[in-house]
């Protein structure tokens, strides 16, 4: 099951996320029939996406990542809404790039852009935070969003294993130094750092709780209850408003011209028609 386990370590001076995203990873990279590069990078994207949505307060708060590092996997977008998770790219079957025998996730995201974070928090504006990407593999750019837009240190592991069957898991670890802890926070973040190398590998032998308590169960640290990570896309309402922010006679023409509007969900790919009546109907709900 894919969840998310949270902590306190370092006394209390420190908190971590222990991140397993593998089946929604799965789940996504098959519908949108990705290569294993954009698989690779969209699962990055996901476990960053899955800890931004465990951080919001209410159900109703909603997020977007946007990841654009004008590469060859085009746009990541990861959203989440009213707690559940989503996610598309521009390029899905971006080829595959390699260097020193290994997919190169950050050459192919590319470091020419920014990584954008909305979120609505039901306020009367959204926050919006961009930062400039730092690598393209998108670890060092969330740790480079947490700093810089949020004035979080942090250290970030993001990491899947993928086969030639597609990805067999998906996760991270993400610890973050809590207001109040020193500078010598910064030094045991990047040691830190240093040990996540085999994770990819480790995930797939070990539970993200083995995990943990593997890297920081000698570190006074107290786990929470995970956190299930639910996937779900609620695209019929923003459909319709779609249709009705076109106006009806721009509506009317389109099906003047084609008999029908169709329009596909970025996320889900559901495919929506509206026929004459449908679309008739559309603008006299109100
Ligand atoms: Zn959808």
């Amino acid at each position: 099951m894919d969840r998310i386990i949270k902590g306190v370590c370092f006394d209390n001076k420190a908190r971590l996320a222990l991140i397993d995203v593998t089946s929604g990873a799965q789940a996504l990279v098959k519908t949108h029939d990705m290569s294993p590069i954009s698989a690779a990078a969209f699962s990055r994207a996901l476990t960053a996406g899955a800890y931004i949505n465990s951080n919001l307060k209410s159900v109703s708060d909603r997020f977007n990542l946007i990841i654009d590092g004008k590469g060859e996997t085009g746009r990541i977008c990861i959203a989440g809404e009213r707690g559940d998770l989503k996610g598309f790219m521009d390029v899905p079957a971006a080829a595959t790039k390699l260097t020193d025998g290994k997919l190169d996730v950050a050459g192919a995201v590319g470091h020419d852009g920014d990584m954008v974070v909305i979120k609505d928090l039901g306020l009367k504006e959204p926050y919006i935070g961009r930062v400039p990407l730092v690598s393209g593999n998108i670890a060092d750019d969330f740790a480079s969003y947490l700093f810089k837009s949020e004035g979080i240190r942090s250290a970030v592991a993001l990491s899947e294993y993928l086969t030639a069957d597609g990805v067999v898991k998906a996760g991270g670890i993400i610890v973050e130094a809590l207001p109040g802890a020193g500078e010598e926070m910064t030094f045991m973040l990047e040691d830190i750092m240093s040990n996540f190398s085999s994770l990819s590998s480790m995930m797939t032998e070990k539970s993200m709780e083995e995990i943990g308590e593997f890297y920081f169960g000698h570190l006074h640290t107290e786990f929470f209850e995970p956190e299930p990570i639910r996937y779900g896309c609620h695209c019929n309402e923003k459909i319709r408003g779609i249709i009705r922010s076109l106006g009806r006679s721009e509506a009317e023409s389109i099906i003047e011209e084609n008999g029908v509007i169709e329009v596909t969900c970025d996320y889900c790919l559901k495919k929506y028609r509206f026929d004459r009546a449908a679309t008739e109907a559309l603008f006299s709900d109100g």
